[in-house]
């Protein structure tokens, strides 16, 4: 089992504060899913974690499994076994979708233990089965033209190649029609497992009834205001983040 920890982080943006004292541990077998209003530091949460260099971590702490995450550099937090999925991948023209992958996965691999192509192609083959996706995707330009489905099915292709330990999903249900969203969540409940965490951030209980959560959690203003069960998602749907707001008697 490994661990992921956040502990009191505080994070800015341009002399902004975003991210007020935010605690939350994540284990390897869990599925968290992060819901809060608009603007209320979600995509900062996950940005941080990886390392973003337009936010800046005032205060708090990151472990991954002990080590200070805060410490690494981008690629060393991703060779640690993080992986974040994004609201808005960026395309790279010239970079095939297949060859991307392949050094994503070689860049967090040892020198010995370097993957090979035919052991590539079969797991890239297998992994776009269950994504219902069509083989000439993975030698079309990484992003370049592929519809927003495509390029939400694109990052958990990514996700199912690098098999990583932990992984941030930031909206990645957004914009996704309803068959879109179950192929999606399908390859998010092939890794489930004891030697996968996750972290949903998501603004719809609508994918929740597909990757079921073992925690929910609500963000408000920069912290963790509640956390609960699949039923907290549920409580959102019916009342708005009003009924939360008023419980917990909350200045927002
Ligand atoms: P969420 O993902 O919960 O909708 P974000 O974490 O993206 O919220 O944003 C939190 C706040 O930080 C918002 O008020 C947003 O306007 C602000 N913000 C986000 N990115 C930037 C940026 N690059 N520069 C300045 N402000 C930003
Ligand atoms: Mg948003
Ligand atoms: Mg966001």
């Amino acid at each position: 089992m490994k661990t992921l920890e956040i502990k009191n982080l505080h994070v800015s943006i341009e002399d902004k504060e975003i991210l007020k004292g935010l605690n939350l541990t994540i284990n390897t077998d869990e599925i968290h899913a992060i819901m809060g209003p608009n603007g209320t530091g979600k995509s900062t949460l996950a940005a941080a974690i990886m390392g973003n260099p337009a936010y800046t971590v005032t205060e708090g702490e990151i472990y991954l499994d002990g080590e200070n995450v805060l410490e690494m550099e981008v690629d060393e937090r991703a060779r640690a076994g993080l992986f974040l999925a994004v609201q808005y991948p960026s395309e790279i023209p010239g970079v095939t979708n297949a060859q991307f992958m392949k050094a994503a996965i070689n860049s967090r691999r040892a020198e010995d233990d370097k993957m090979s192509v035919m052991e590539f192609i079969k797991k890239l083959d297998e992994k776009m089965a269950i994504l219902n996706m069509p083989e000439e995707m993975a030698e079309r330009y990484l992003n370049e033209g592929f519809s927003g489905g495509e390029k939400k099915r694109n990052e958990i292709l990514q996700l199912l190649m690098i098999q990583p330990a932990f992984a941030i999903l930031d909206e990645i249900d957004s914009g996704l029609d309803i068959d879109a969203l179950k192929v999606v969540s399908r390859g998010v409940n092939e890794m489930r497992g004891e030697n996968f965490g996750a972290l949903i951030i998501t603004h719809y209980q609508r994918l929740l009834n597909y990757i079921i959560p073992d925690y929910v959690h609500i963000i408000i203003d920069g912290k963790i205001v509640k956390s609960g069960g699949p039923e907290l998602a549920k409580r959102l749907e019916d009342e708005g983040y009003r009924g939360i707001v008023k419980e917990l008697g909350l200045d927002f």
